[in-house]
């Protein structure tokens, strides 16, 4: 998760209001949003969105709280009050806002707008303005515009500079939590790589399939009683970007946990795999530290079965993941690949 998800869950944990006005959350259980500080029962992290305004809660089909009422902005000081107007201004107008002439017009010098800027909203600006072209990317994902396309309306220059630095805030969240692809359209590629052919499917979202395996056609048939009820199309060339991801990181370069993936899976799956694509290449965890890390120790068996179950290869790194005395464990696509993936990033 990124560093903005993390400073605005721990304000949510700790019913902080000094950042109210700055965002809300919206929890999709109840289809509430608050402001942080509401004094509610503490929902679970896995249930929260966040919304820069209410009217963005509002458009997503949240109600407004009756308790700590998110419509009715009340600001602790004058600095707040610009804090929260430049966020406001960076969304609409990103990285031209000139944030010293911005502080000027407020009465302060920039060093101590930003300053409070970084207090209040848990962020430096810079990056407030890199989540805010990730989401504008994750938009247009659902609006169905063509990847490429909406990595460079967003302001990224090129898929490369994306994946960079703005793909890691696309990670899974509550309204990218929904079957993978039924009733859609989707897309999928095939590459042939040294660990086998790999078959990569995405629906608008993110990367919902990655296979490996022998034989092409059979990774077709898969792919078809993985997605029974959407429309499956070859694209070679609307996924060159993920392709090519996919074939540096069976190398072991670059990092394919950092392109957007839209996953099904059960919210104790969904904890594993969040866990997983957190570890870095060069490095693996063994099965019971995941169940440490996902805060269920005794649940070592279960993360194995969520290993098995994962459906994007690579993207999700389950092979990433081995047993407490070094042995491999399993791999759901062949143990030959995880021993040679785990070869090519030095960690074998
Ligand atoms: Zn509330």
């Amino acid at each position: 998760m990124n560093n903005l998800d993390e400073s605005r869950w721990r304000a949510v944990q700790s019913r902080d209001d000094s950042a109210a006005g700055v965002f809300v959350y919206g929890v999709s259980s109840t289809r509430i949003y608050c402001r942080p500080g509401c004094k509610s029962r503490q929902p679970l992290r896995q249930n929260v969105e966040y919304f820069a305004t209410t009217s963005e809660a509002d458009a997503a089909g949240y109600r407004s709280c009756r308790r700590c009422r998110p419509t009715e902005q009340v600001f602790h000081d004058a600095a707040l009050r610009s804090v929260v107007a430049l966020c406001r201004s960076l969304e609409i107008n990103q990285a031209s806002v000139d944030i010293g002439e911005f502080a000027a017009a407020c009465g302060y010098s920039e060093r101590h707008l930003r300053r409070r800027f970084s207090e209040v909203v848990g962020v430096p600006v810079a990056t407030y303005v890199r989540f805010l072209r990730a989401e504008r990317v994750r938009t247009a994902l659902q609006s169905k515009v063509p990847v490429t396309e909406a990595i460079i309306e967003a302001g990224y220059g090129s898929s490369r500079a994306f994946y960079e630095h703005g793909a890691p805030q696309l990670a899974m969240t509550p309204g990218t939590y929904r079957a993978g692809g039924r009733g859609e359209r989707i897309t999928f590629t095939s590459l042939v790589t040294p660990i086998g052919t790999v078959i990569a499917a995405a629906t608008e979202r993110g990367v919902c399939a990655v296979r490996i395996g022998h034989d092409e056609s059979t990774l077709e048939e898969e792919l078809k009683v993985e997605f029974p009820n959407s429309s499956l199309q070859r694209d070679d060339e609307g996924l060159v970007d993920v392709a090519q991801v996919l074939a540096r990181a069976v190398r072991g370069e670059g990092d394919a946990t950092l392109l957007p993936i839209d996953l099904a899976g059960t919210a104790f799956q969904m904890r594993v795999w969040d866990t997983l694509r957190r570890i870095p290449p060069g490095k693996t965890l063994t099965y019971s530290q995941v169940a440490v890390e996902i805060g269920s120790p005794r649940a070592v068996r279960a993360v194995g079965s969520a290993c098995a179950a994962n459906p994007v290869a690579l993207v999700v790194p389950c092979h990433r993941v081995i047993r407490q005395d070094g042995s491999l464990g399993g791999y759901r696509w062949g143990l030959e690949a995880k021993e040679a993936l785990l070869k090519f990033e030095g960690t074998r």
